[in-house]
């Protein structure tokens, strides 16, 4: 099925962004120094101090897990307009994701459009993007094929994201940028989709999903052209 999300309609969720993802953050450091207190006692038994250890370790994992997903390009308060060159970020958020990619046998298959410049902030565009692709690899963990193609018309710059995936039902398909929406159980948090739509609808940019269960997605994003034609 296609449908075509509509970016305003998860503004009040977006707007929470920074909220949730300095508490996802907290939570687990937190939890971390707790058991570092406990750790101070003398007498802990050799087998609580291996277990108080493994439990610091898997928090301090879980926090660097939010940073990586969502914080890796953000500069705080930097939101400079700039012209972003689409095939050169994409290509640099590619090698970025090579080795996540090729741990899972995902092959990139890419097809850039030589033009292609939109406006926006280009930590975010990156951000947006990784972790779009990053979705896409998580979704084919025997591996498949995951295409990025940009293209260049008049008015638009359209990019797609297309994995051979698990797919999404129409239901998880609405629930998409809805924070704290994941089916990655332990290792998902839920915020990335939602980042992807707050910095596209900041770059006036609108999202398309189509997606058929045990076939794949295809993520669309269309923003307009810095340069139109104008004949
Ligand atoms: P997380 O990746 O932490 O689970 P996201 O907000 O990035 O959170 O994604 C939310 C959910 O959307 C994922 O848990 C997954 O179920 C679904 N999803 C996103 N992209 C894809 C995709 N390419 N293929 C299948 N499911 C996807
Ligand atoms: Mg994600």
């Amino acid at each position: 099925m296609q449908q075509k999300l509509i970016i305003t309609e998860k503004l009040e969720a977006v707007e929470q962004m920074g909220a949730a993802i300095s508490h996802e953050i907290r939570n687990p450091l937190t939890a971390a120094s707790g058991f570092v207190q406990l750790l101070k006692e003398q007498a802990l038994p050799a087998q609580k101090r291996i277990e108080y250890l493994e439990i610091v370790q898997s928090e301090l994992e879980s926090a660097e897990r939010v940073i990586q997903n969502y914080l890796t390009f953000s500069k705080p308060s930097l939101d400079s307009i700039e012209e972003i060159a689409v095939k050169r970020e994409l290509t640099h958020v590619i090698s970025i994701l090579k080795p996540i990619a090729n741990q899972n046998s995902v092959e990139f298959i890419t097809n850039f459009a030589i033009l292609g410049i939109i406006e926006g902030d280009k930590q975010k565009f990156q951000q947006c993007f990784l972790n779009v692709i990053k979705n896409a690899i998580e979704s084919m963990p025997r591996g498949g094929q995951l295409y990025i193609n940009s293209i260049y018309t008049n008015s638009q710059i359209i990019i797609e994201i297309k994995d051979t995936g698990s797919g999404m039902t129409d239901d998880q398909i609405k629930r998409l940028g809805e924070p704290y929406y994941s089916t990655k159980g332990a290792k998902g948090t839920g915020l990335g989709m939602m980042v992807v739509f707050s910095i596209a609808r900041a770059m006036k940019g609108t999202i398309k999903v189509k997606s058929k269960v045990g076939e794949g997605t295809t993520f669309t994003f269309i923003f307009p052209n810095v340069y139109p034609s104008s004949s």
